[in-house]
Formats: structure tokens, sequence, C-alpha cells
């Protein structure tokens, strides 16, 4: 059986041997764009080379992107313990070609690769194309032979592609795996889609238009192709999984995580997001990113808060989450050598954050707990809420991940009254010119010095609200 390490290799061999530059992946806070939280797709370090802002000695290229899904415009973290296809951390292959190959050679590599270096079965294969684009649809269906009953049209919201509201923009055609009926869930395009029987694995985007202000489009006159195939999503099909979290690399990290909380052997949805969550931390503060009250940092804190919280409920009393650091750059450090010399920095920062929010972890639980079994309905007062993010530390998304877990909504209205309340006296306390530096927010622990989280407290709804 290939394991995730092989696939990846055989990727990039794959497009080497087509003439492809294997290019490193580039870090997750992206040098280019400056808009853009974290780095969320391989060809984000290529957008310059798409636009033609950039000249490279290559027109084709092939790489292993880290990419976060965690805030900003594509949000995975709700997802993750609830699919068996979203990280927050996952690894994006892909093959570029700037103004070189367009639409039948992408096809016709795609299916190649997928056929005949990892042979998926073509009949487990279902294909999706822009409803307008002809030409994808008569190469898969004419020159491919792919079957007419695995194939379906789809509208723009999956199947068109753009850069932002001007500029590069295209069809895409997406390659979806047929888990089989065992599993719930229908075709792409279908209200079932949403199940985990059809996982989509491959996305081909063909940069045809330039699209300007006005909303018209031109031809561009060397159209590009963009791909990305989540290397997890990959690996589940080939290793004969249906479960992400159960491909090679995550079951070694599920099991270093269930070592720690003395539960060798178990797999249960708390360890799955923290075996998640270490990937995403550990190569954050790799990529210089630290915890902190605002845009990246906060992004940062919130999931390390979130996989502590599940540690606590899996009862591990002690600080842990950074001792999945070894057992993380034994499985990727050979890929991502940045990681390996980031190590100690990375366990470093990883057990600070965690020293600090245990301080106040047991309690708040303790209050939500209490709080909880006084409700008469299911649903958590915004001051609660509040309480627990203002003096305890806690997110409001970590808040929300219990509330889900326990079948409790939480009351936003509510919340936000308060902090706007809060916002309210930070204002008017701050002609006396004391410091409510957004830095010192949340580091406050009794209940007043949480005032000065009135800064990083906007942002907090802004994050969640996404
Ligand atoms: P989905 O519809 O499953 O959320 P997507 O359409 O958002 O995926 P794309 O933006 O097309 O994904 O990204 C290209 C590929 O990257 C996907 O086909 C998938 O294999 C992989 N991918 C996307 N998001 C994730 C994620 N959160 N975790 C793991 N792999 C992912
Ligand atoms: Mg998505
Ligand atoms: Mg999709
Ligand atoms: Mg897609």
């Amino acid at each position: 059986m290939k394991s995730s390490a092989d696939i990846r290799q055989a990727f990039l061999n794959f497009f080497s041997e087509r003439g492809h530059q294997v290019v490193s992946s580039s870090s997750l806070v992206p040098g280019n764009d400056p808009t853009l939280l974290f780095t969320n797709a391989g060809m984000v370090q290529f957008k310059d080379v798409f636009t033609g802002r950039e000249k490279r000695p290559y027109t084709r290229a092939t790489s292993s992107q880290r990419c976060v899904r965690a805030g900003g415009k594509h949000n995975d973290l709700e997802n993750v313990g609830y699919t068996a296809r979203h990280h927050t951390f996952f690894e994006m292959l892909g093959n570029f070609s700037f103004g070189d190959y367009f639409k039948h050679d992408a096809i016709r590599y795609a299916w190649e690769f997928l056929t005949e270096v990892v042979k998926l079965p073509p009949e487990r294969l279902w294909v999706t194309v822009y409803e307008e684009d002809d030409e994808a649809a008569d190469i898969w269906l004419k020159d491919v032979g792919v079957d007419p009953n695995r194939f379906s049209r789809i509208g723009a919201k999956d199947n068109f592609w753009s850069m932002g509201d001007t500029g590069p923009c295209g069809p895409c055609t997406e390659i979806f795996y047929d888990h089989g009926s065992e599993v719930a869930g229908g075709p792409p395009g279908t209200p079932e889609e949403d199940g985990d029987r059809y996982i989509e694995i491959w996305n081909l985007v063909f940069m045809q238009y330039d699209r300007s202000a006005d909303g018209s489009m031109t031809p561009l006159p060397a159209p590009s192709v963009d791909t990305g195939m989540g290397l997890e999503r990959l690996a589940a099909v080939v290793q004969g999984v249906h479960s992400n979290y159960e491909i090679d690399l995550f079951r070694r990290l599920i099991g270093a995580a269930a070592e720690l909380a003395g539960r060798s052997g178990e797999d249960n949805s708390s360890l799955r997001v923290i075996a998640d969550h270490i990937r995403a931390c550990a190569f954050l503060i790799a990529d210089g990113v630290y915890p902190s009250n605002e845009g990246r940092g906060y992004v940062l804190r919130r999931i390390v808060r979130r996989a502590i919280r599940h540690g606590y409920k899996l009862g591990i009393d002690k600080v842990f989450f950074y001792r999945l650091v070894s057992p993380l750059v034994d499985e990727m450090g050979a890929a991502y050598p940045e990681l390996t010399a980031a190590r100690e920095q990375v366990e470093r920062v990883l057990q600070q954050e965690e020293e600090r929010f245990r301080e106040t972890l047991e309690q708040g639980m303790k209050l939500l707990d209490e709080t909880l079994a006084n409700l008469t309905e299911k649903r958590i007062p915004g001051e609660t809420i509040f309480r627990l993010y203002d003096t305890y530390g806690f997110p409001v998304d970590l808040t929300n991940d219990v509330a889900r877990e326990r079948g409790y909504e939480l009351d936003e209205v509510g919340f936000e009254a308060h902090m706007e309340a809060q916002r309210e006296r930070a204002r008017s306390a701050s002609q006396f010119k004391a410091d409510y530096s957004a830095a010192a927010a949340f580091e406050g622990r009794s209940e007043f010095t949480g005032y000065d989280s009135c800064e990083g407290g906007g942002k907090v709804l802004a994050l969640y609200r996404e």
C-alpha cells in the first residue's frame, strides 16, 4: 500500500517527468497578498505569474503546498471533526500551466495520474464540468471516454473560479471519488451531495478570461491552468479507507494523542480534532505566526485552545499538546524541513500557550457546565459567552464547539450586546489614558482587566461570523 509520502512523491514525479518544475511549498503566511489570511491553495504563490506581473524561467510547475483553511474566505474549522474530508491544515498537490498547455492536456494528465499511476478504478470516479463549458465536456466524454452516467454539468457556485472581483477567472472541472453505497450522500449537483459518499478529490481550474470592473469578460491571450488535489483525500482513496482520518499519517498522530490521553488504541472525534489541529498549529508557528489576540495570531490561538479543550474533555490533566510535535515531525519533517528546523520553538510556544490557558480552562468549563445545568432552553446566554470570553479566555468558537457537541446554540445577539457595552466602557475609560492595548486583552484574568479586549473583541465576532 502506498503511504502518504509515496503518493506525494509519485505526484511530483509524474508532473516532473512531463516537464513541470518542482517548486517547494511556500509559507502559510502569503508573501504577496496582505488581504489573504493564510495560504489556502497551491496557486497562491503563483498569483503574479498567472496575471503576467511576474516572469519565471518555466511555464509548467508542480508543488505540494501546505494550506490552512481556518478563518478568511475559506473557513473549514467548523467542519473539522464533523466531516470525513475537511482539515484546518492540509496539503494541496497541484500542477500549473502558465500560458502553456490548456484544457486538453490538463484533463488528460489528471485522468492518467488517477487511473494509471495510483490506479483508481474509473467506475468509481465522477466528473463535473461548468455547465457552459462544452469544450471540457467534449474532452471528457469523447477523448477520455468517461461514462456519461458518471458525469454532470454544474453551475458557477462550484465550477467557476475567479481570483477576485476582477482579473483572471474561468470554468473548473472537478473529479470526485465514489466511496460506495454504504456511505450516505448523493452525486455532486444533487441535494444529497453534502454527504460523504462522493468526495471531491481534484479541482482543475481553467483561467480563460479576464474580468473587468464592468463585469465583461475578455479571453486571456494565453490561458492557464491551476489544479489542486488534497493529498489526504487522495491517500484515503488509495489506501481504501473512507475518512481522511484513517490514512497512515493520521492513524499515527491519533495513536500518539490517544497514548497521551491514556487511551491507547482508541479513536474518537476529540482525538481526530487534536490530530488535525496539531498540524495547523505547528506549521503556523513554524511559519512565524504566534498566538495573539488579533489577525492570524488569534486564529492560531483559537485552534490551539480548541485542541486543548478537547484534551480536557478526554480527561488529560497535564500540559500535553506540545508533545505531539515530535510525532508530527516524524511524519512530515522529511517533506517539510522547515518544520524540523522550527521544532523546539514550536514546542515552546505551544507549551506556554497551554500553560496559560490551563489556568482558566477548568474554571471556565465549570462555569459553562453549571450554566447549562440550570438552563431551561437549549440556548447559551450572551452573558455566559461573554464571561467565558472575557474572563476565562474562551474564544467564542470554542464555546460554540462545546455547545454544538451538546445540542445547544449561542445567543449571539445577547453576546454582541455585552461586547458593545464593554467597548463603550473602554471608550469612556480611555479618556483617562489607561492602557487598553489589544495585546493585553485575554491575558486579563480578573473580570475588570478584561475591558482591554475591546479591539480583539471586535475581531472575534468578525471571525466568528465568517
Ligand atoms: P469541498 O467542496 O470538499 O469543501 P473545495 O471545493 O472547497 O472542497 P477546492 O477549493 O476546490 O476545495 O480545493 C481543491 C482541493 O483541495 C479539493 O478538491 C480537496 O481535495 C482539497 N481540499 C479543499 N479543502 C480541504 C480541506 N479543508 N481539507 C482537506 N482537503 C481539502
Ligand atoms: Mg470547501
Ligand atoms: Mg467543492
Ligand atoms: Mg472544489
